[in-house]
């Protein structure tokens, strides 16, 4: 199989070692991707966006120079209308990220009362500039960790949509069947994780406690699950891929209270492909993994063709990559992909 131009609408990649260590897998199988701008301390200003964004660059490998990072800035209560529009037009970023404060990792500088922002929101309406959700009420709001995401839809993004009714949004990682529904009614854009296309609640407790598919949102149970894999089934073109990816140190991720996220980046397309090949779909696979994201964003991708082969007898994802474990570790899969250089 080829896919044209592939694009990881939602990536970590971090900073410094950790990021020199992560932005290779993605870049070998991705042509580009939005950065999220969950730093410590977090990217904030145009400033610190473009200082970010020159630090993914210079940190590519020759081989990877077509990688193209789509910044995101990080919305605060603090966050300044003029330089969000700056910042915009001059192609520093392409879209800012709203977290609920203390929701999930290094989210503690996150919007508690949108209000707050309305000014913000206001002036990427105007712009055409995409606002991008972590679409779940804080925990200190005593609701569920379940039931969360369904919450946020109707106390947050729905005030924020009767307000703003042009502006462009995504909700990140969708989890919930509201979620999937609330995204086609009101026509909006969502990214799809591996782990949230794959697996239901109950894989985290199968045979014992598994971190490595620990996120923020958490896996719901399984009439959720099947809601997002009918989504993509039906091919809605609002719905993408965005990995998600989130790498922790290993002893970060495996000690009492280890961080959540899951370090998908090198079996990104693996992961994802083989529910596209079970389910007779592979021809959805362009749209979900490239066109979906790129025209909503309106991106001009680099040009490049990703290969996804089967292999015969399947290859044993490794265990470790620099200190993080992947999705799938020590697992077989049936597929390699990788972008043609
Ligand atoms: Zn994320």
């Amino acid at each position: 199989m080829i896919i044209i131009s592939p694009v990881d609408g939602h990536l970590h990649v971090r900073d410094k070692e950790m990021l020199k260590n992560v932005l290779p897998y993605s870049a070998s199988q991705f042509v580009a991707a939005v950065i999220m701008p969950n730093l410590v301390p977090p990217v904030v200003t145009a400033f610190q966006v473009d200082q970010y964004r020159r630090e993914i660059i210079s940190g590519l490998a020759p081989e990877f120079k077509y990688f193209q990072p789509y910044m995101t800035t990080y919305l605060t209560e603090n966050s300044d209308p003029a330089d969000i529009r700056f910042g915009f037009i001059d192609r520093v970023f392409i879209a800012a990220k709203l977290y609920p404060p203390h929701g999930t990792t290094n989210s503690d500088q996150g919007v508690g009362d949108i209000k707050k922002i309305f000014s913000v929101l206001a002036v990427m309406e105007e712009i055409g500039m995409v606002l991008c959700l972590h679409g779940e009420m804080p925990p200190s709001s005593k609701i569920d960790i379940f039931d969360r995401e369904k919450v946020f839809l109707y106390e947050k993004l729905e005030p924020i949509i009767r307000e703003f009714p042009k502006l462009k949004i995504v909700v990140e990682h969708v989890t919930t069947k509201e979620a999937c529904d609330f995204v086609i009614e009101h026509n909006l854009q969502a990214t799809i994780t591996p782990q949230h296309l794959l697996f239901d609640r109950n894989a985290l407790f199968s045979n014992g406690l598994q971190p490595d598919i620990y996120c923020l949102p958490i896996l719901k149970r399984d009439i959720h699950l099947r809601r997002i894999q009918e989504v993509v089934k039906a091919g809605y073109k609002n719905f993408g891929l965005g990995t998600d990816s989130a790498p922790h140190l290993k002893e970060n991720k495996y000690k009492p209270c280890g961080c959540a996220g899951v370090f998908s980046a090198p079996v990104a397309h693996e992961a994802y492909y083989q529910f596209f090949v079970a389910n007779k779909i592979e021809h959805l696979y362009q749209a979900f993994a490239s066109d979906n994201m790129a025209n909503f964003y309106g991106m001009e991708l680099p040009k490049k063709k990703l290969e996804i082969a089967q292999v015969e007898n399947g290859w044993t994802v490794p265990d470790d990559f620099h200190n993080v474990r992947p999705l799938f570790a020590g697992e077989k899969l049936f597929h390699k992909a990788q972008i043609m250089i």
